[in-house]
Order: C-alpha cells, then structure tokens, then sequence
C-alpha cells in the first residue's frame, strides 16, 4: 500500500514562496492547493460577507479571525476534491488554527502527515514582497528585478495589466512579517513535538527548492 502523504502543510513566512511550490506540489501528488490568502482574495473580489469581513485585517497585514478562516477552511474540505488530500499554503497560521486542523481531519479518519518549513533570510522576504507583481487576469506572477516581463506592466502570458497586492506595499509587509514571528512562528514548535516537520532552504531558483521539497518528501512516498 502507497503511503504518499498528501496532507501538506507549507509553512513560512510571507514571500518565502510557499504559495509557488503548493502550486507545483498539489499537481503532482492529484490534491487541491487550498491557500488560505487567495481564498480571501476571492471573498474579497466578489464581495461577499465573508470577504467583508476579511478585508481591512488584510489591509492592515493582520491575520483574519480564526472563526471566520476555520469556518471557511471546514467548507473547502467538505468539497469532494479534498477527499484523496490538499497541500495547504498560508494556513494554519496560529496555534489554535493548527489544533482546530488536527481536530478537523481527525473527526474523518484523516490526519496531517506533514508540515514544512520554507525559510529565507528576511531582506530576502522584502525583496521578494515588495517587487511582486501579479497579472489581474490569468495571476501569473513577476518580479520587477528578478522575473520581469518583457513589456513593463504587462502580462507576457495574455497581456493584461499587472499590478502590486496591496498588502506588499513595504509598509504592511514588516507588519506581516511581525505577526508571522508572533502568531506562526510557534507552529515550527508544534509540528515538531509530534514529529511531523521538515525543514527546507527557500533560497534559490523555484526549480532549486521544488527539487529540495521533493527529496525532503521522499521518504515519505
Ligand atoms: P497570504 O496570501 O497567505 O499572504 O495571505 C494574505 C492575507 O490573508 C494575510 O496577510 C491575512 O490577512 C489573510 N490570511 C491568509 N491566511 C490566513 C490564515 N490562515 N489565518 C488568518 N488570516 C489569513
């Protein structure tokens, strides 16, 4: 019997490049990439209640109520996708989202069989952040130094009109940057204690540390 794990958590600070390795981890293993940070984006997009809610703790750089994200992450689950497995980016965030995760899976006869922690020094996380550009229509991501596109303020994929996330605008990112310390920081702790958490090096070229995720995940197949 396979014992491929497929409930990933990846842990991090913001702009360590959590969201571009779920991305390439999830098609790999068949799971969703569920990221927390762009299912609020949505909310917010389509102007729903819950992005109402979501928004200005967003704004400021601040993490959104655990209520209201749990609420939203219980739902994503309970989608049949999410059956066979998800890599989970940006969440959990805070010690209580992590237990309440646990608690979620164990209540299916499932469990988190992983966490990995993507670090990189923090200028480097500053950099990253606050040279971010996204296309507003296909998401496809730049960066003004190191990854920019051939026209200045425009997608090469389709042309549309890329533009920074309001929250990488340098100011909230230190802010994101104190309160990962404070809220997610702990959670290196806790996935240690039940031996559950892998370390690797987000330095590098995205083929660099997709290659290091999977030779950490290895024994794990
Ligand atoms: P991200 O795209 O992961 O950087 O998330 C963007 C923003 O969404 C964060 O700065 C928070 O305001 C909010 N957010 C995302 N995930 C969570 C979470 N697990 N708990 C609380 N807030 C979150």
């Amino acid at each position: 019997m396979s014992r491929t794990a497929r409930r990933i958590i990846l842990l991090g600070p913001p702009g360590a490049g959590k969201g571009t390795q779920a991305e390439r981890l999830a098609r790999r293993l068949h799971v969703p990439h569920v990221s927390t940070g762009e299912l609020f984006r949505q909310h917010v997009g389509g102007h729903t209640p819950l992005g109402q809610e979501a928004e200005a703790s967003m704004r400021r750089g601040d993490l959104v109520p655990d209520a209201v994200t749990l609420g939203m992450v219980a739902e994503r689950l309970a989608e049949p996708d999410a059956v066979e497995g998800a890599v989970f980016d940006g969440f959990p965030r805070t010690t209580a989202q992590a237990e309440a995760l646990d608690q979620l899976l164990a209540d299916r006869g499932q469990r988190l069989e992983v966490a990995v922690l993507l670090e990189a020094p923090r200028e480097e996380l500053v950099e990253r952040l606050t040279g971010r550009r996204l296309c507003g229509a296909c998401q496809a991501t730049y960066h003004v130094r190191w990854s920019p596109p051939a026209v200045p303020g425009r997608c090469d994929r389709c042309g549309g009109a890329l533009m920074a996330r309001p929250d990488d605008e340098e100011a909230t990112v230190v802010r994101r940057l104190e309160v990962y310390d404070t809220e997610t920081r702990p959670l290196v702790a806790y996935y240690a204690a039940s031996d559950r958490l892998l370390t690797v090096d987000g330095l590098g070229s995205v083929g660099d540390v997709a290659a290091r995720l999977e030779e950490v995940l290895a024994p794990h197949d």
